[in-house]
């Protein structure tokens, strides 16, 4: 898999179907082979950045 922002595969497994990209310091989760992207802010509550990208590229393509 790889990172829909970065295109990087710098990411590392943090929990159950949960990764995050040590590029761009966001977290994916995955779920039904879609991923959830969501930037952790400094209070660490977590924000959407779903909407800057379609389902396409947020979707796993193995
Ligand atoms: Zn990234």
């Amino acid at each position: 898999m790889y990172c829909p922002n970065c295109k990087g595969k710098n990411i590392g497994k943090i929990g159950n179907q949960q990764y995050y990209c040590w590029n761009c310091f966001i977290e994916l989760s995955l779920e039904n082979e879609v991923l959830d992207v969501h930037q952790v802010e400094e209070d660490g509550t977590l924000s959407s950045l779903n909407d800057l990208y379609s389902e396409d590229e947020r979707t796993l393509h193995m």
